[in-house]
Order: structure tokens, then sequence, then C-alpha cells
């Protein structure tokens, strides 16, 4: 049975957070002379001069509507990269613990890893790019804490399983984080309405993919109530910057635009297989859930530096394994992919 006291860091247990002045005087006032900022204003046109909303209740508050999940099941990260960190340090001892990552996955699970010095497991994915369940049961000890799964995982750009990852929820007495970070793109159902379903339950997503505000750093996660208190206790106080904030909330009033963005994508990926089919040096395309295909090819380095030359950049996941000669690309603009195209029937 997954209980959140057994698996917290003890240190954190006891930790008293920081109180920021916007904590200890919440309302409206018309002097505030709390905080140190400078009270005669910024130099830019907006009021920075201000310290931000540490819990960020307006963007929670829009994204609640959009999602559908209530506020306080809501955590903010400078980016979702802030959120796995913020898990490692919340939950597993340096030096002691461990999570279990499934390769090839997402990278910066296993360099969060590193950075916090706890220790991974690797349990690589089947040859379908699907979870090893036996293996992952094998490698769970009792200092296992965290268990990655990226679905739609990248690189590969598939789903994964549903019920094995329901299987891991149910039978895991540490947290099961599902990274969502290609959800929008994706034909399968996030995993955001099962949180009153799993206690033990992480669902990350961000704005940084199809809502394309990379450039603002505003990631989400998605747990139970006592899972975001932690969280939110460990955060930096103020770690999505007034701007931000603000630009987040404007953007999230555009869902029309995203959504229209997302089948037009979705359109031009299904395009560019076909196109991709065609050239003599693919391999393989793996079926995508994501805004970006895996291209299994007879020559991942040439045709990558053959790319370069030509002012095009894809990712050259060759090196890891079970993506032995394939590069990752991402959908472009449909004038981007037909350059690509284009360019591609030139090689060799
Ligand atoms: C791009 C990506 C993220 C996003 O990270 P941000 O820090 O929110 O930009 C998270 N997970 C995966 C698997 C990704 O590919």
């Amino acid at each position: 049975m997954f209980n959140l006291n057994n698996i917290l860091r003890e240190n954190i247990k006891n930790l008293t957070p920081y109180s920021s002045a916007r904590d200890e005087f919440q309302g409206e006032a018309s002097v505030y002379l709390d905080a140190n900022e400078n009270a005669f204003g910024s130099p830019l046109d907006e009021p920075y001069n201000r310290y931000p909303d540490p819990l960020q209740y307006n963007v929670k508050k829009r994204l609640s509507e959009i999602k559908g999940v209530p506020v306080r099941n809501i955590f903010l990260g400078n980016g979702s990269d802030e959120a796995i960190d913020i898990l490692f340090r919340s939950f597993c001892n340096p030096g002691v613990d461990n999570v279990i990552l499934v390769p090839p996955t997402y990278g910066m699970y296993e360099v969060s890893a590193n950075i916090n010095d706890i220790k991974t497991k690797k349990v690589s994915l089947t040859e379908e790019f699907q979870l090893n369940l036996e293996g992952i049961a094998e490698e769970i000890d009792q200092n296992t804490k965290l268990i990655f799964i990226c679905s739609p995982n990248n690189p590969t750009g598939n789903s994964i399983n549903r019920d094995d990852v329901e299987t891991l929820l149910n039978n895991f007495d540490g947290i099961v984080v599902v990274d969502e970070a290609y959800i929008n793109f994706s034909r399968q159902k996030t995993f955001i309405q099962e949180l009153t379903e799993y206690s033990n339950l992480v669902v990350l997503q961000t704005l940084s993919k199809a809502w394309g505000l990379a450039g603002l750093r505003v990631g989400m996660a998605f747990a139970s109530e006592e899972i975001i208190e932690v969280m939110n206790k460990v955060k930096p106080p103020y770690n999505i910057n007034e701007s931000s904030q603000q630009l987040a909330l404007k953007a999230l009033a555009n869902v029309e635009q995203v959504n229209n963005w997302i089948k037009e994508t979705l359109a031009q990926r299904d395009k560019l297989v076909l196109s991709l089919k065609d050239l003599d040096f693919v391999l393989d395309i793996y079926p995508s859930d994501a805004n970006f295909i895996l291209v299994k090819t007879t020559d991942p380095k040439g045709i990558y530096n053959f790319l370069v030359q030509k002012g095009i950049i894809v990712r050259d996941r060759s090196k890891i394994d079970l993506c032995e000669g394939s590069l990752r690309i991402t959908v472009g603009t449909p004038a981007e992919n037909e350059i690509l195209i284009d360019t591609l029937k030139n090689f060799k």
C-alpha cells in the first residue's frame, strides 16, 4: 500500500518551508512595505518591481478549467524539468535511494538523478518500445522511490500501454511519474483524470510543446493534494516569474489556436511519413503519437551531417540502445517539411 510518509525524506517531512512576504500577508493593501522591493516601480512598463504570486493561483485556476483538475492538485514548475528535480529532492535520499528508468527515454530523468546522487536502475523497453513489467518488478527494492514512464515516449514517439502503467500504479509502493509532455498529440487518454484513483500517481505536462511556449518555462505536475503540498514546500518560493505567469495566462486564452496547430501538426506528420517512406535510405518509420518521428536509416551520421550542411538540424539518436540507425525529426511547418524532404531527396 502506498503511504506518502513512508517514501518522504525525513528532512523534508520535518522541513519548515521558507515563508515569504507574500505568504505572510495575503489580501489587498494600499501600502506594501514588507518585501524590500523598489517602491518607485520598475524600469519597464509592467510592475515587475513586485514579487510574483508564489503559488501562481491565476494561472492554475485557468489550467484547472482547461484540464478539469482542481487547483489543489496542480503544481507549476520552471519547466517540467524543475518538477522532475523537485520529485528527486522530495522523495529520494542522496546516496541511498534509487529510481527506475525505462530507456530509451527522456534524458533529463537520468541527469536529474545524477545531480541528486540517486542511483538509476535501467530496465530497457521491449523491442516494441513497451514496458518490461517483469524486469521492472525484479529491480524494485525497498529503496526504489520513483519510476519514470514517458508516454508518448521521447525519443521513440509511441504511447506506453495504459494497462501496463496501471499495473505499476497498482503494485508499486513508490511514485509512478507519467510524463505526458506530448499528450496533446496523442490518441491516448491522459492520466490526469485518474488522480483520485491512484494516490501514487504524478502526471507531468508542459506548455513547452503543443502550447508553443518553450521559452516561458512553465511545466505542470498533477498529483494528490498531499504530494502537491510537499512539492510546494520544496520548490524555490518564486519559481515562476511574473512575466511568465502573465504571458502563460494570456496564452491559455488561445486554446483554439493551439488545437488548430495540433491538427495541422498531425496532418503534417502523416504527410512527412509518406514522403520519408519513398526514400531508399529510410529503413523504418516508427508509429508516432507525438510531434516528432523516429526514423531508422542506413546512414544516420551521413544524413545528419548532410542536413547540417544544408542548414537543417535534426536529432541524431543512433547511439542510443534500441534506436540504432535512427534520427529523430520534429514536425515543422509545411514549408519546413517540404525543404527537409526536397533536401533529403538529394542525399547521395
Ligand atoms: C520536452 C520535454 C519535456 C519538457 O520540459 P520543459 O522543462 O517543460 O520544457 C518534458 N518531458 C519530456 C519527455 C520532453 O520531451
